[in-house]
């Protein structure tokens, strides 16, 4: 009787974190097949700075303003050198133009009095933890952008949470987080090893095709049974449009 007892708790285990989010995993694989997540390897001062270009624009204008300031401008070092107005210029087309501007010359005026060059590529020898405490001294750089850093041209298993990654996983009831930085904070340490950035990309992908901002497509989405999204029967009943892809990710062209 005892035996059974503990039989059926078993058959009715109520699943884990883990197994949660392997669970969706493994359901956006299926609506994406074959999706891997691309490291550019790229120089990482570059994606830094094109993760910070990529702040509330889409990637296609941000992509725009990073190569209007290569090819307007140059070098970092003439970026450096640069009146503050040329800057302004070549970042107008993606937004907070005065903001992003003066992030990036105080982000490579600080670099070149700190370590007399402008490269990033010491960082490749600390460990995240490190490089998270070494990038948060600089104005303008949060967690999402060293994140995008380090899993982008640093190759690092870490998971970006902006904002289309932390609306998805607060609908799905994965976290109940009011910011990207808390939700960065509850799951970063959560998600198995090894997924981290795939799962960032699906949930990119995903975000920009199903689970959109404005009027999620809940009636064509696979994860309907497993998010705890209060909406999603409204939504369900509202899901008319047809799923658009969007894979132009800046950070994999930089
Ligand atoms: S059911 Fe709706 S809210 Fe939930 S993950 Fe799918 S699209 Fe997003």
């Amino acid at each position: 009787m005892l035996k059974k007892y503990f039989h059926t708790l078993a058959f009715f285990k109520i699943p884990s974190f883990v197994d949660k989010i392997n669970t969706i995993i493994s359901l956006l694989q299926a609506e994406f097949p074959g999706l891997e997540p691309k490291p550019s390897k790229a120089d990482p001062l570059d994606i830094l700075i094109a993760t910070m270009l990529s702040q509330n624009t889409t990637d296609k204008t941000s992509y725009i303003a990073f190569q209007n300031l290569k090819n307007n401008i140059g070098t970092w070092e003439e970026v450096l050198n640069a009146p503050i107005s040329k800057i302004r210029n070549a970042v107008r087309v993606c937004g907070l133009t005065n903001q992003k501007s003066a992030a990036i010359k105080n982000l490579l005026k600080q670099l070149k009095q700190k370590h007399g060059e402008l490269s990033l590529k010491y960082l490749d020898k600390m460990s995240n933890d490190e490089v998270y405490k070494e990038l948060l001294q600089y104005k303008g750089i949060g967690v999402k952008t060293i994140s995008c850093m380090l899993a982008f041209s640093l190759g690092r298993d870490v998971f970006p949470v902006d904002t289309h990654v932390h609306r998805i996983i607060n609908r799905l009831g994965i976290v109940k987080a009011v910011t990207p930085v808390k939700t960065f904070e509850q799951v970063k340490d959560k998600i198995p090893d090894g997924k981290k950035f795939l799962f960032h990309t699906l949930l990119i992908r995903f975000g920009r095709k199903i689970c959109r901002a404005q009027k999620p497509l809940c009636g064509k989405c696979r994860l309907y049974d497993v998010c705890e999204f209060s909406e999603k029967e409204k939504y369900a009943m509202l899901s008319s449009a047809e799923p658009v892809e969007n894979n132009f990710i800046i950070l994999e062209h930089v």
